[in-house]
């Protein structure tokens, strides 16, 4: 029998990209897509717009590397029956520990600290200057979904407080809920965002929650650039109006704004929250089960909210 076609976009770990040549027939955004009954989307975040499936009306299923799909139209997916699944829970616990690593890194200034010795300096100028600390913060998590709840745990065992920001607040975490992002910003000294992508979170934390946060304020984004106003957190550390922040993700990945880089109380990562080879090769296993799963048994293993399975009429 012929193999299913699947039409690959992105970059997928070296094994996951083998095993998907191996069970299926992989295509790439430049090839005739008529016959294509897959996508497998991997990093890079690219566009998957109504234009592009308007290309493949056999198209079932859009497997996506990764727990974050915004940047899928999943309104024309599910309009046609499309499934979308992702791969929640197997990053979890690497991307809280990359939020716990860079929260450390920007409150206690350890990226600057190892420049300074790789500069010589310690040896030409003494001591580093003295740190903030975690010791005397109080943690707001805006998105307190699986990864948000694992660093939750993680401050717990540090006993730093955390309280946090959803729409809806979990009936199963000890932590105070605050409904308004703004009054949360006001409650603490640091906004750790662990947001979904999309238009819903456009920009939530801008120059109004930033002021809020305060000029010992620290912001930590570990969710998706886009949640952030860029300019607004440009101006906010030029000015002082926080103190520091570190981030995994940008709005314009991979491009960086020039003036974060010049900063010294700013930790800048590549989007390396879940990139281990260990976590990397289990969310591409997911995405591969999502894809046999559904030629096989006819079913998702984790099909998002938004096209559910089996689909709900609305
Ligand atoms: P979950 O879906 O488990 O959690 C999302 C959380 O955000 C929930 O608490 C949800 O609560 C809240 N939320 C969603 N929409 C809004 C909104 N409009 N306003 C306020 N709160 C909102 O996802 P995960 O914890 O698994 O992942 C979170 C995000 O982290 C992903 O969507 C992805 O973008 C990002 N990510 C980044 C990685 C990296 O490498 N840096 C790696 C993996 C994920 P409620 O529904 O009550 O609002």
């Amino acid at each position: 029998m012929a193999k299913v076609e699947v039409l690959k976009i992105g970059t997928l770990p070296q094994p996951t990209e083998a095993a998907l040549a191996g069970a299926f027939a992989v295509r790439d955004a430049n090839e005739e897509a008529g016959a294509v009954r897959a996508i497998a989307r991997g990093t890079g975040h690219a566009p998957i717009g109504a234009a592009l499936l308007g290309r493949m009306p056999q198209l079932e299923i859009i497997a996506n590397f990764g727990v974050g799909y915004d940047g899928i139209d999943l309104a024309a997916a599910a309009a046609r029956g499309i499934v979308v699944t992702n791969t929640p829970d197997v990053l979890t616990e690497e991307v809280a520990d990359t939020a716990l690593g860079l929260i450390l890194m920007t409150v206690r200034g350890l990226g600057a600290a190892e420049r300074y010795l790789r500069a010589g300096r310690w040896a030409s100028e003494g001591a580093f200057p003295l740190s903030a600390t975690l010791r005397d913060r109080r943690v707001g998590i805006a998105g307190l979904g699986r990864i948000g709840l694992a660093l939750a745990r993680r401050l717990d065992a540090m006993s730093v407080p955390v309280v946090y920001h959803a729409r809806h607040p979990r009936a199963d975490v000890p932590y105070s809920y605050f409904a308004d992002l703004h009054a949360m910003a006001v409650d603490v000294d640091t906004l750790v965002a662990i947001l979904p992508g999309g238009e819903a979170t456009r920009n939530a934390i801008d120059a109004h929650i930033l002021k809020a946060l305060g000029a010992n304020g620290v912001l930590i984004n570990i969710g998706r650039g886009s949640t952030v106003d860029e300019a607004a957190l440009i101006a906010a550390l030029k000015g002082g109006t926080i103190r520091a922040a570190g981030l995994d993700v940008f709005a314009n990945e991979p491009q960086v704004p020039a003036e974060l880089m010049t900063m010294d109380n700013v930790v800048l990562l590549p989007h390396v929250g879940s990139a281990s080879v260990y976590t990397r090769a289990a969310m591409g296993q997911l995405m591969l089960d999502n894809l046999t799963s559904w030629f096989t048994n006819g079913r998702p293993l984790t099909p998002v909210p938004e096209t559910p399975f089996p689909p709900t009429r609305g």
